[in-house]
């Protein structure tokens, strides 16, 4: 009898040798991802699941926003160049808004009409009042309104307010507490890092908001308690 070739299966066959063990396929190894498919496949659709729930939870009824939503790159901070109150009540965004009708910055938004062009303001005494809603584009900054912007009433600037006739004619605690915490809310919920946040002078011709607007502290401030990102960052 001849030797059968290495790896033929084959004991007894009416067949040469050779032809036969040709005939005889080994059986096809069973390949991994198809004994995975089920389970992988099972884990996309919970995932999915997972997903939609978010967004479902996030978005509500109007869930298709979240298709349709342009995300913000970073934060700008401003303040009024004004005096913090006026005739005896808070200067706020209710006012702003007022003012901003008349410079045209109206915008349309999902049946509702903006005016104002930040999407937060910072009263005086540390109250924070939504502007424009964050989704919406901004009318604060030339060509970085894909940037929100924030806003702290009060003129911060020796040049505009050398004596201090406009109060508060520097950002007060409660106005740093309440910013700090809002950039803070704004980087992890965008993943912004510190290098994200401007002021309003960084990106324009201008003073604002003023050179008594303490930006370093600001920023040392963030890159220690913001975003796990972030790091200090040096601009002055
Ligand atoms: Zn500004």
């Amino acid at each position: 009898m001849l030797p059968l070739p290495a790896g033929c299966p084959l004991r007894v066959t009416n067949l040469p040798m050779s032809e036969a063990c040709q005939r005889v396929k080994p059986p096809a190894p069973v390949r991994r991802w198809q004994t995975n498919l089920v389970p992988a496949v099972l884990l996309a659709l919970s995932l999915l699941n997972v997903g939609w729930a978010w967004v479902g939870y996030r978005y509500g009824r109007h869930w298709y926003r979240f298709l349709f939503r342009s995300r913000p790159r970073g934060v700008v901070i401003h303040h009024t160049a004004s005096d913090g109150w006026r005739d005896g009540k808070l200067l706020d965004a209710a006012a702003i808004d007022h003012d901003h009708a008349a410079r045209d910055f109206g915008l349309k938004y999902h049946g509702r009409v903006y005016h104002i062009g930040y999407h937060y303001v910072i009263l005086a005494d540390g109250t924070v009042q939504p502007g424009r809603p964050e989704e919406a584009p901004g009318a604060h900054t030339t060509a970085h309104n894909d940037y929100l912007g924030i806003c702290l009433v009060g003129n911060f600037s020796s040049a505009g307010n050398p004596d201090g006739r406009m109060q508060p004619a520097r950002p007060t605690e409660k106005q740093l507490t309440a910013l700090i915490a809002l950039v803070r809310r704004l980087m992890d919920k965008y993943d912004f890092e510190v290098s994200d946040i401007y002021r309003h002078r960084d990106l324009d011709q201008t003073e604002c908001p003023g050179d008594r607007f303490p930006f370093q502290q600001v920023i040392k401030e963030l890159g220690v308690t913001g975003n796990r990102r972030s790091g200090v960052d040096s601009r002055g």
